[in-house]
């Protein structure tokens, strides 16, 4: 096993797992790659990586092997028949699952002699090595300060969340539903523009200026609901309830797919129902969150 801290082996190359390898390779890092489909790392090989035969040569060549994979289905698919080769390596999984498939890949590194430091990735692949973009992750501290010029490498700003492994995965499905759902609104508004003439380009300028005021709005409701507040004085749940029906039936009346205006209007009907009318429209986290908490 290498464990310089120069050489570093990814498996999974995805749009991921190739622009890791590509800015550890930047870096002059000594990188081993594995692939199911192996033809996707012509380029990098082509650039100095070597090709790992199997994963479990991919594992044994580095202490640090970076994972990226679709899904833990994967991780489980590709790892299991190299559990011979885990001891003593350090993976920096960076597959996106939920904190409870997180805690569970940990666990079963232990078990083979394995450190498992969870990570999440607030970058796409374009910002994968950039010094602005970043990445958090949890799991032993001595494994994130030991291999932090490794993360660095891929993306400018590291943070250690903490020592639970499913920690960085709960940040990072946190994101993850702001994210999804910030975009799936914009291919709304897309398919709303289409079906009125308009295209992307024609509403870039007044979607963008929306989505950038957000971080402010967030903010200003973040100091509000953890300190209990859901004053209307801004906004009532009444009136977002009427603004949410006349999305709606924009998009109806255009004839484009309703299912995400259709949900977003029973939310807020729902807040309406249970006496939230006269609040800000924030008390819809009272609905939405577990009793109690
Ligand atoms: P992809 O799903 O495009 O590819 C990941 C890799 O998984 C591929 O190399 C693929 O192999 C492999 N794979 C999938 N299933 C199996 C299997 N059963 N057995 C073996 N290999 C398998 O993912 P990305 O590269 O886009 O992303 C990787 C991870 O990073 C994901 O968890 C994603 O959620 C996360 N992420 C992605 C971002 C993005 O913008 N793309 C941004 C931030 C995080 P093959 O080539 O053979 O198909």
């Amino acid at each position: 096993m290498n464990s310089a801290q120069n050489a570093v082996t990814v498996i999974g190359l995805g749009p991921m797992g190739r622009a890791m390898a590509a800015a550890l390779l930047d870096r002059g890092y000594a990188v081993t790659v594995w692939n199911r489909t192996a033809s996707r790392a012509d380029d990098l090989v082509a650039r100095g990586a070597t090709l790992a035969q199997s994963p479990a040569d991919a594992v044994a060549t580095n202490e640090a092997v970076i994972i990226s994979l679709t899904d833990y289905a994967a991780v489980n698919a590709v790892l299991e028949p190299a559990t011979q080769a885990l001891n003593g390596r350090v993976l920096l999984n960076l597959t996106s699952a939920t904190p409870e498939e997180a805690r569970a890949g940990a666990d079963w590194a232990a078990g083979h002699g394995a450190v498992q430091l969870t990570g999440g990735l607030n970058a796409s692949p374009t910002g994968i090595g950039q010094p602005e973009s970043y990445a958090f992750y949890s799991g032993p501290r001595e494994a994130f300060d030991r291999h932090r010029p490794v993360l660095e490498a891929l993306t400018g700003r590291v943070d250690h969340k903490g020592e639970d492994p499913g920690l960085a995965a709960l940040h990072y499905q946190i994101g993850m539903a702001v994210f999804w759902t910030s975009l799936l609104s914009f291919w709304q508004a897309i398919a709303l523009a289409r079906a009125n003439g308009l295209t992307a380009a024609d509403i870039l300028p007044s979607t963008a200026e929306t989505a950038n005021s957000l971080s402010e709005t967030f903010a200003f409701y973040a100091e509000r609901v953890d300190a209990g507040v859901h004053l209307g004085d801004v906004d009532r749940l009444a009136m977002g309830l009427a603004s949410a029906e006349h999305v709606l039936h924009t998009n109806a009346d255009a004839g484009v797919d309703t299912v995400l205006p259709a949900a977003v209007v029973d939310l807020f009907r729902r807040g309406v129902a249970a006496g939230y009318g006269a609040d800000s429209c924030s008390a819809l986290v009272e609905l939405m969150a577990k009793p109690g908490k």
